[in-house]
């Protein structure tokens, strides 16, 4: 029996294994959580919108509709394509016919001196909960000390998505909670900073949604910082490419898209950014029977530009290489990887999103924010995750209120 291994339970690994559904194969699943997350809303849970459980989906209930997928639990550490079989950290082998890989992407702190000791990354369910511990651990800290003045300014570094949705998100708790729980503290003591080296926010959209972007995040109350770098992160605070000194206790990574460097030691091509590197059909060069898909590959749109790490061409290359193995077990050819854009878009906050879509049509605005909240409902995986994250929204609609404000873990 023809055996395909999937590495990576992501929006790629997930895609090819629905579209490997029905073929006359063993398929196994392999991820070290057994949970699928969906990132575009850590920044939710990072700032009290959303319960951990809303964003993860456990692995396994997805597994009952597909009978022919096994899943195991484990850390891909190597390669072998001369023997096709891949090695996990905990020393077992997996032999293969046909190998996915999909194993996303992570935080790129540029080497910057400090970033990656000192500030806090929401790449992982792991990292945003570590985030909302922070800034409720801040406020109850300065809560129960009665000091009102106490410095709660928090340093988002990067103003594409991920650093403009986290810094609205920020500002909004921080207005909103303060005044509710925390009556006690002083609301302009919890500035948020974000920070851009560029000379507008959200350099992947048009410059006038960039514009938009930057007045409702300022008219929320963010301090936007453009054409502004930063040259160290201290335990302390950020320090400017100028020398000043921005004094934080929470500072929180959003600028840039790496490859886990372990993806380079597997021996498979890469291209100098790390991104393994594939052919118009997804195969790793060098490689015949060794597909990589997703963030952690280099695939290319049709102009020869790298396609932004982004959950459509993760969805899409996943499934073409599931296509491709389909084609190569029933001893058919396989074909080129075309590209199909569908747009972007970003959240700044309550009815403020920024969207432009294929064809040109742009909108920001409450028509944004909806086609956002519906885009994101409909792409969350399983129904009670889709009703419990619809649910919060609704509540924080009326109340005004964030959800769960509480710290764990101790
Ligand atoms: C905060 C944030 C916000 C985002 N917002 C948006 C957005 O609004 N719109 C959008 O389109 N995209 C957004 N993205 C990007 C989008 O989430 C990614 O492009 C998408 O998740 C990529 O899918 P993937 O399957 O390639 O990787 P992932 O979804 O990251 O999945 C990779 C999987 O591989 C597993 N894995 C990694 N290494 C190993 C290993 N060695 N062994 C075993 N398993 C391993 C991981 O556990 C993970 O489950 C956002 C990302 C982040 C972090």
């Amino acid at each position: 029996m023809t055996r395909v291994v999937i590495v990576g339970a992501g929006f790629a690994g997930l895609s090819a294994m629905e579209e490997l559904q029905g073929i006359d194969a063993d398929v196994t699943l392999i991820d070290k959580h057994n949970f699928a997350t969906f990132q575009p809303l850590l920044y939710q849970v990072a700032t009290a919108g959303l319960n951990p459980g809303d964003v993860a989906f456990p692995v396994r209930t997805m597994l009952r509709h597909h009978k022919r997928v096994t899943f195991r639990q484990g850390i891909l550490s190597s390669v072998d394509s001369a023997a096709n079989e891949i090695g996990l950290l905990d020393g077992s082998r997996i032999p293969y016919d046909y190998l996915v890989l999909a194993l996303g992407a992570t935080t790129n702190y540029f080497g910057v001196p400090g970033a990656q000791a000192n500030c806090d990354a929401i790449y992982t369910l792991d990292e945003a909960l570590a985030v909302r511990n922070k800034v409720f651990a801040m406020f109850e800290w300065a809560a129960s000390h009665g000091m009102k003045d106490f410095n709660l300014t928090t340093v988002v570094v990067g103003g594409g998505a991920t650093g403009v949705e986290m810094a609205g998100a920020l500002a909004e708790l921080k207005q909103r909670a303060l005044k509710t729980d925390y009556p006690a503290l002083d609301p302009s003591s919890a500035r948020v900073i974000l920070i851009e080296a560029q000379d507008r926010l959200l350099a992947a959209f048009s410059p006038s949604l960039s514009k938009y972007a930057l007045s409702e995040l300022q008219s929320r109350g963010v301090e936007v910082r453009l054409n502004t770098a930063v040259k160290a992160v201290h335990n302390n605070g950020v320090e400017l490419a100028d020398g000043e000194l921005i004094d934080s206790k929470l500072m929180v990574w959003g600028a840039g898209v790496g490859v886990d460097s372990a993806v380079r030691s597997l021996g498979l091509a890469h291209l100098k950014n790390g991104r393994i590197e594939v052919g118009s059909d997804l195969r790793v060069v060098g490689a015949n029977n060794i597909f990589s898909v997703g963030d952690v590959a280099g695939t290319t749109a049709a102009d020869g530009t790298l396609l932004p790490q982004l959950a459509q061409p993760a969805i899409q290359t996943g499934k073409h290489a599931a296509g491709s193995i389909k084609a190569l077990i029933n001893g058919e050819t396989t074909t080129a990887f075309k590209y199909k854009d569908k747009g972007t878009m970003a959240t700044i906050g309550r009815r403020a999103a920024v969207a432009e879509l294929s064809g040109g049509l742009k909108l920001t605005g409450s028509a944004a924010w909806l086609a956002w909240l519906a885009l994101h409902l409909m792409t969350l995986l399983g129904v009670r995750n889709r009703l419990s994250v619809l649910l919060n929204w609704s509540w924080h609609y009326i109340s005004w209120g964030r959800g769960p404000k509480v710290i764990l873990g101790g």
